[in-house]
């Protein structure tokens, strides 16, 4: 796909959706794209006005700054206000809202956060700060997950005793099983996410199918691999079919990355863990290993968090269940913008709020 002319990409974008439309003559269809990273793809290329009216795209709880709970943040903050404490984090969660203040307020207040692009980084801060108790934030899927594993066991290696994790890792699949037992979202059909497959493989996603009969497409992020999953979902709910399939088969093996999955499960074991908009969903998040519970921040560094709650009038966890579009919720665009975000999903460079925005709503 990489290798196509432009001509040979309009003439495929266009074929695409002349056969959705056709396909979908007749019925009204909730596609739900899983992935933070389709979600910006979508809005950016336009995808939603190529497709017809009767086939709706909603976004789904695939972003990580967006579906980490307030209880995260205040903990975070909290940390931060320890002199002997440094913060190292990935940008885009600076500005998420806690429930009184953000990293961004307490990094302008004296707080000591650093930005960093990967674990391995706020592990050298760790190595140059002897002095200080260096916290990383651990936030991510099954994709991000690995390299934070793979940092405690560089920590272990290196007898660091001053590097910590605060694990807010996710496991994608049992959120899907939670939206669809909830009974609440009706999906016909899953553009599932291309990077975390890429780690997991095809198997974790098989009760999609076999338990819930609905069709799940693992998709890549240009467009025209977006529109290619849609039409792959869009025959099998023609044929009243429900399998699993991978459009991203140049990236994704159908059995992942058995590497990063052992040094995953070397370092961390499932556990349950709470999720905004989806409460709390049984195994579907990461501890650390009794083994490396040196390097867990919460069993290491006692914190008091005060009384921690989530934004009254923010619709987040609706919008990262596809029950809202953004537009509905009272607040998009007027008290709540990129500059100035009452919820997650309007903060992170994934949300769903910030790309309805930041491209338009479109229809
Ligand atoms: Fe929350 Fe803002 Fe999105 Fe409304 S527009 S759901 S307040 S993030």
């Amino acid at each position: 796909m990489l290798s196509m002319t432009n001509e040979e990409v309009k003439k495929a974008a266009a074929f695409f959706t002349r056969e959705i439309e056709k396909l979908a003559s007749g019925r009204s269809l909730r596609l739900m794209e899983v992935c933070g990273t389709h979600t910006v793809s979508i809005f950016k290329s336009g995808i939603r006005q190529l497709l017809p009216e009767n086939v709706e795209l909603v976004s789904g709880p695939g972003c990580p700054v967006c579906v980490t709970p307030n209880e995260y943040l205040d903990t975070a903050i909290a940390y931060s206000r320890k002199s002997d404490v440094m913060i190292t984090t990935f940008g885009d969660m600076l500005k998420v809202p806690g429930s009184s203040s953000t990293l961004a307020k307490e990094k302008a207040q004296g707080s000591d956060i650093r930005i960093v692009y990967s674990s391995l980084e706020a592990l050298e801060f760790a190595a140059k700060n002897p002095g200080k108790k260096v916290i990383f934030l651990a936030v991510g899927f099954e994709t991000t997950a690995p390299t934070a594993a793979a940092a405690i066991l560089m920590a272990d290696e290196a007898h660091l005793t001053n590097f910590y994790v605060l694990s807010a890792h996710k496991l994608v699949p049992p959120a899907l099983r939670a939206l669809l037992a909830s009974g609440k979202s009706h999906v016909d059909g899953f553009l599932l996410p291309g990077h975390v497959s890429a780690i997991i493989g095809l198997q974790p996603y098989d009760f999609l199918s076999k338990e819930y009969h609905i069709p799940g497409v693992v998709a890549g992020f240009e467009p025209l691999d977006i529109l290619q999953a849609v039409y792959m979902l869009m025959l099998q709910i023609h044929d009243q079919t429900a399998r699993l399939e991978n459009q991203y088969s140049r990236i994704v093996p159908k059995e992942g990355n058995p590497s990063a999955c052992t040094i995953l499960s070397q370092v961390y074991q499932q556990t349950d863990a709470v999720w905004r908009g989806l409460g709390k969903i049984p195994n579907s998040g990461m501890s650390i290993r009794e083994k490396y519970q040196a390097f867990d921040a919460l069993l290491n560094i006692p914190i008091i968090v005060e009384e921690t709650k989530e934004a009254s009038q923010c619709q987040c966890g609706k919008v990262l269940r596809g029950l809202l579009q953004p537009s509905a919720c009272l607040l998009f665009g007027k008290a709540c913008r990129p500059e100035h975000p009452i919820g997650s999903c309007m903060v992170s460079v994934e949300g769903t709020c910030a790309a309805w925005y930041k491209y338009g709503a479109g229809r």
